[in-house]
Parts: C-alpha cells; sequence; structure tokens
C-alpha cells in the first residue's frame, strides 16, 4: 500500500485512520447484511439502524437536547448558506444579523441577501479577518431574525472561543470547521450546520441540527427538498441520503467515542496540538507570523506565513518530500496553513513544528 503522508488539508481532510480501516475491512459485506453498504436500500432495516446511530453518536457527543433536530441532509453548507434565509428569513419583514469574522461569513451573508435584508453586525474586513469583535464592537439589532456567525474561519483561522450572546434572538452557526472539536453548549444555538468534510466524515453530508421552535417558524411554500420542516419530519431519509457518507460519519464518530470518551478529551488534545505550532510561530523571533490576533486564534486552522515570502515555495516543497502535504495557504491570506483537525494524530503536528524549528535554524 502506497505510505499515508500527514495530510494538513483544509477540507476535505484526513479522516482517522481506524475508521478508514473500519470502512475497508467491512466495504465488500457489511457484518450480518451480505452487501456494502452502497448496495442497501435507504429503507433496509440495516441502513435505517446506521441512521439511527450515528443520530444517536452525535446526541451524546453534543449533549444535543431533546428539543433540537439532527439533520443529515446533503447540499454541503453552502446550501444552509441559502436554507437558513429561505426558511427563516424570507417574508418574515425582518432582517438577519451576520457578524462577519472571515470569507465563509461573508459568503453566507452574501448568499441570506438573495432571500431578503441582511445587516452586517460587525466586520474585521479591513484588517483582512484577523480578529473577532472586541467589548462593544456588536451592533446587534434585538428584532433580528437571527444572528449568523461562523465558529470558526477556516481559511483566516479565526475561532470564537465562546459563542456571542445574543439575548432572545436565535443564534445560527456556520461550525463546519470546528464542530466536535471541543463541548458546547447547543442551547445557547438556534441552528448549527456543518459540512462534514473535516471533523465529520466525507464530503457529501451536512449535519444540520436545528431547535423545534425554528422548523415550526420556518417558511411553508418551499421546495420540499429545502425546507426545513420537510426534512425534520423525514428524519434524515426524505429522499434517498448520501448513504456511504452517512456511514463514515458513524465510524468517525465512534472512532471519537472509543479514542477519547468525549469532547472533553478531544479538546484538550486538539489544543495540545494547537499550542504546539503556535509556540514555534511564537518563538520563531518573526521568521513565522501568525495571521489571526492571538486571542482568536483557531485550534483547527492555523494560518501563518513566513516573513520571508521567497521561503514559502522551498518551504512547502520541503514539507512534502517530509510527508507534510497540502500546507499551502489560501490565496485570500497566502502563506501556509496548517489544518489540525480531530484527525490529525499528535505526531504530524510533531512532524510539523520540527520542519518548523529547522527551517528557521536552517535559514
Ligand atoms: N463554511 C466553512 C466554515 C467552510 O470551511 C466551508 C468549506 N471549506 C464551507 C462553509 C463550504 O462548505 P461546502 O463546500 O460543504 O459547501
Amino acid at each position: 500500500m502506497e505510505k499515508r503522508v500527514y495530510n494538513f488539508s483544509a477540507g476535505p481532510a484526513n479522516l482517522p485512520l481506524a475508521a478508514l480501516e473500519e470502512a475497508q475491512r467491512d466495504l465488500l459485506a457489511l457484518p450480518g447484511v451480505g452487501s456494502s453498504v452502497m448496495e442497501i436500500s435507504h429503507r433496509s432495516k440495516a441502513f435505517t439502524q446506521i441512521v439511527e446511530q450515528t443520530e444517536a453518536n452525535l446526541r451524546t457527543l453534543l449533549a444535543i437536547p431533546d428539543n433540537y433536530h439532527v439533520l443529515l441532509l446533503q447540499g454541503g453548507a453552502q446550501m444552509q448558506f441559502a436554507m437558513v434565509p429561505m426558511n427563516l428569513l424570507r417574508g418574515t419583514g425582518k432582517s438577519a444579523d451576520y457578524i462577519l469574522t472571515g470569507s465563509w461569513g461573508k459568503k453566507a451573508a452574501q448568499e441570506a441577501r438573495t432571500q431578503g435584508d441582511v445587516r452586517v453586525a460587525f466586520d474585521s474586513g479591513d484588517t483582512n479577518y484577523n480578529r473577532l469583535p472586541g467589548p462593544g464592537e456588536l451592533d446587534l439589532n434585538p428584532d433580528a431574525a437571527y444572528v449568523h456567525i461562523t465558529s470558526n474561519e477556516t481559511i483566516q483561522g479565526v475561532q470564537f472561543p465562546e459563542e456571542p450572546n445574543t439575548g432572545d434572538v436565535p443564534l445560527v452557526s456556520d461550525s463546519s470547521s470546528d464542530i466536535l472539536c471541543r463541548p458546547i453548549d447547543i442551547e445557547r444555538y438556534g441552528i448549527l450546520y456543518a459540512c462534514a468534510q473535516k471533523n465529520v466524515g466525507p464530503s457529501g453530508v451536512t449535519l444540520v441540527i436545528i431547535r423545534d421552535d425554528l422548523v415550526e417558524r420556518s417558511a411553508d411554500d418551499l421546495p420540499s427538498m429545502l425546507s426545513y420542516p420537510v426534512q425534520a419530519k423525514g428524519k434524515s431519509l426524505y429522499n434517498t441520503p448520501p448513504t456511504f457518507a452517512i456511514y463514515m460519519v458513524k465510524l468517525v464518530t465512534e472512532w471519537l467515542m472509543r479514542e477519547f470518551g468525549g469532547l472533553d478529551k478531544m479538546a484538550e488534545h486538539n489544543r495540545r496540538k494547537a499550542a504546539m505550532l503556535y509556540e514555534a510561530i511564537d518563538q520563531s523571533d518573526g521568521f513565522y507570523a501568525g495571521h489571526a490576533l492571538p486571542e482568536c486564534r483557531s485550534i483547527m486552522n492555523v494560518a501563518f506565513r513566513l516573513a520571508n515570502a521567497d521561503l514559502d515555495g522551498p518551504f512547502l516543497d520541503q514539507a512534502a518530500e517530509r510527508g507534510l502535504t497540502a500546507l499551502k495557504g489560501h490565496r485570500s491570506v497566502g502563506g501556509c496553513r496548517a489544518s489540525i483537525y480531530n484527525a490529525m494524530p499528535i505526531e504530524g503536528v510533531e512532524a510539523l513544528r520540527d520542519f518548523m524549528i529547522d527551517v528557521r535554524g536552517k535559514n
């Protein structure tokens, strides 16, 4: 078999090896079924059990209360950029508040404008999205339909340490790149959505956690596939779901529970990994510079650059030669980005840290 590298891709990202191996082992015939998970009806008993177990695992890990639906949908996070305002903004006569702390939040707001009135409650675009709102900087409308945040901006590496207080206005979070990285209080959210391809599984499935009253409040004139009430009633099986992707989410969540016991330990592990890289940056005497301000740094995506941009290319090439891949930063920020999601083993982060120290020493 080809040797596996340490893959720092922002997404689709590396998956836990144990989950991949389990899928490989059972790919041709699921135990007790005799067919691949890709070859059975989504209405079969075997698959229904897989969906139910996947939902149960997510409920356990995130301590999701009973008054929330857990939906496994398609269309990626960007379909939620549209579904949220279609269901909860269009036709309400209200506006929605968007807090822009990076490229994805900006894109979510753009999409929402196709459905209704959007207010920008904060925008750090003037400093290329390197920070979060400080005290008193959030301009929230108490009558907004909802407030939208991006809990972790994948490109800029800016993460909310905790949710902003939105009072009685429902908080909607795009948590695509940090869901399951730490415990969160679901009750603070009206809707939390996340594409799977970073911390949850392969691309193709999108997780939507939505409070009952928001399902009830949703528009009732939408095409079925775009309607939260229809999808909630269908319990993730309104139409043929991405069966293989859901199965992988089951394996990934089981790996997380088995390996870490829950999100407390997972968070501890993630903080340790991130600290190693930020330390290498901060102790480099300016050889490396982090993009996000220290108090806003993401524990999932470490965006940094080399002070001498001429060294970017050689840095990336030599890293790849050492089996440290996909470290190129997004073009809007430049430099490098190490995405260190749940499945990135600590050995991979140690190898990158050692490489960074080594490069600095040689230059
Ligand atoms: N939001 C965030 C925070 C993301 O990181 C991404 C993907 N990188 C998206 C949205 C878009 O996800 P998708 O491609 O599944 O629509």
